[in-house]
């Protein structure tokens, strides 16, 4: 055992860990930090037939690209989008796990996504992650913002790719949840703004990143910003959709 496994093993000795799916507690060896095997095994990763602009997954076969009657309805200002799990089982947990954990614990976890999703290095490849913002006032409660925090550790396990904190929350939207897809459009529609003086480049590709996507509203929202700001190359990534 090497040194730095030494430290890990003290350190869970302190602060046990434990799977965030079934409560086990994990060893040092456990491949992911939050999570055991045995739950591992039942993430609701999305893979087959997907909306091509949310990722929302489809039922049964679905020839060609085709949109979600949500994103039909959205007009996306963003050209493409992907979601890694369906909001459910131990992906819940981890995005419930990100907000409240705190999420820093769960940074080598969200690295290990990007990292054993061989498509997620083409779909992110030199593109700059724009983390949706949190309303500075919120961000500060938390003490972080979550989708940077994801960004973050996606843009770690993708070459060329990096996150840029381009935009800004103006307001502090009230909470989402409470609110029906006619409320939650209109409540963002002018939540966001590009940072001050940032330029941003129509040949490069921006991916809009955040935890979970609901109505695509506050993804569409930061898309139409960003467009309006020059960029031509836009797209989404969140970590769960539900
Ligand atoms: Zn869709």
């Amino acid at each position: 055992m090497n040194g730095r496994m030494i430290g890990r093993q003290l350190l869970d000795f302190v602060y046990p860990r434990y799977c965030l799916g079934c409560e086990v507690r994990l060893t040092v060896q456990s491949p992911w930090r939050y999570a055991c095997e045995a739950c591992v095994q039942t993430l609701p990763w999305v893979s087959g037939p997907a909306c091509s602009h949310c990722g929302a997954p489809f039922e049964g076969d679905v020839a060609g690209p085709r949109q979600c009657p949500g994103c039909i309805d959205l007009k996306p200002a963003f050209a493409q989008g992907k979601t890694i799990f369906r909001f459910e089982g131990l992906a819940r947990e981890w995005v419930h796990g990100i907000k409240y954990l705190p999420g820093r614990h769960l940074v080598p976890d969200l690295l290990k996504i990007v990292t054993v999703l061989p498509e997620m290095k083409g779909y992110l490849e030199n593109s700059i992650l724009v983390p949706v913002p949190l309303h500075k006032t919120r961000e500060s409660k938390r003490g972080y913002n979550q989708s940077l925090l994801i960004a973050r550790a996606w843009a770690k396990g993708v070459p060329g790719a990096r996150v840029e904190e381009v935009l800004i929350r103006r307001y502090s939207t009230q909470s989402q949840t409470e609110l029906s897809r006619a409320e939650r459009l209109k409540n963002v529609k002018n939540a966001f703004a590009i940072r001050p003086k940032v330029a941003l480049n129509p040949a490069l590709l921006y991916t809009v990143i955040d935890d979970v996507y609901t109505t695509g509203a506050t993804l569409n929202a930061c898309a139409k910003v960003l467009y309006h700001a020059g960029a031509e190359r836009i797209q989404v990534l969140t970590l769960a959709h539900g």
